[in-house]
């Protein structure tokens, strides 16, 4: 599983591409993908829109990138692992992935392929659905803070305490369920709400918590032709929910909220990756991109034992080596 140093030795016989990228150290590797998944980054942008990016990577990769890209997934799922093992073993950072995206946009076969290699004791996936009546009794964040991930793990949330601004914010018969007590119902309240969760994740960073967000964005066509997939296909019927249609119709008003998510929550220590998701394999692509970025910023290192420590390893070794039987 480990990939070694110098080179990452994996055959490549069918195309130069793959030759090209397989035969790259993990450093430049890594290089790479910082500079592949800047291009979808959003750090602070007061113009941001989302009409300025692409649904379809506009590279078009063909059949032979198909294999290029397979291959480069495979490798930086790889090299998560390898990080994530050592910020285990490091126990101060942690890393705090969200998903966020409009139905079948792929959330969860992106978290499934992109998480595949690493190891499950050090990760945790939660998804936030509707709120539960225990959890309407509390503030919006109340919830996602109990599964913010503790030092040396990843957290992954499957929609998170960004639906309060998106699925809250469309329908606003929701905010209306929420308890609020009226007077603090005012036209500001996205705009405080959105104030509330920047400067949460700056808490969340100060803490050694850093926070990725990932934006799949899907186009409506895209949507379309992967839902009648699942009413198409019986393994992907249970997919399927009426709920997704209604959705659907409130497109331009998701857009919208989204948009101004984006706008007013990404920072330079908590980016959004806006990442097209018309096609999967490329949204993974991106996604493993944009968490290796973030794992290495964190310069990860196994931790030195002193040379005490080393002599005393030595000692035990000796003792194991000289015992009978
Ligand atoms: P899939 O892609 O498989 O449909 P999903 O994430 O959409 O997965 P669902 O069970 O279909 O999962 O939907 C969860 C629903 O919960 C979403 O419609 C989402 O908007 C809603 N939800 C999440 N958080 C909140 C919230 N704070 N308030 C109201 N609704 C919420
Ligand atoms: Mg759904």
């Amino acid at each position: 599983m480990a990939i070694r140093k110098e080179t990452i030795a994996v055959k490549a016989t069918e195309n130069s591409r793959i030759t090209a990228i397989t035969e790259l150290s993990s450093k430049e590797f890594i290089s790479r993908a910082k500079k592949f998944s800047k291009q979808y980054r959003v750090t602070s942008d007061k113009k941001f829109k989302l009409k300025d990016f692409a649904t379809l990577a506009s590279e078009d990769t063909g059949k032979a990138g198909n294999r290029f890209s397979q291959q480069s997934l495979q490798l930086g799922v790889q090299l998560i692992a390898e990080m994530q093992d050592k910020m285990y073993a490091g126990n101060n950072w942690s890393l705090l992935l969200i998903f966020q995206a409009m139905d079948a946009a792929g959330k969860d076969s992106a978290i499934k392929h992109v998480m595949s290699g690493i190891n499950p004791q050090g990760c945790e996936v939660t998804a936030f659905k509707a709120p539960s009546a225990e959890e309407l009794d509390h503030d919006f964040l109340w919830r996602c803070s109990k599964k913010i991930p503790e030092r040396g793990r990843i957290g992954i949330f499957n929609r998170s305490y960004y639906e309060e601004v998106l699925v809250v914010r469309v329908h606003e018969e929701i905010l209306k369920a929420q308890k609020l007590p009226d007077k603090l119902i005012t036209e500001s309240i996205w705009d405080d709400r959105l104030n509330d969760i920047h400067n949460y994740e700056s808490y969340l960073n100060r803490n050694g918590i850093l926070v990725v967000k990932i934006f799949l964005h899907v186009s409506k066509k895209e949507q379309k032709k992967r839902f009648l997939e699942r009413i198409d296909k019986p393994e992907k019927n249970w997919k399927f929910s009426a709920g997704d249609l209604v959705e659907r119709k409130y497109w331009k008003q998701y857009m919208a909220a989204y948009e101004d998510m984006i706008k007013k929550t990404a920072s330079d220590k908590s980016p959004w990756y806006v990442v097209p998701a018309d096609n999967k394999s490329f949204a993974r692509m991106v996604i493993a991109s944009a968490i290796l970025t973030a794992m290495d910023s964190m310069k990860l290192a196994y931790p030195k034992i002193s040379d005490e420590q080393l002599a005393e390893l030595q000692r035990l070794k000796e003792e194991l080596v000289a015992e009978k039987g």
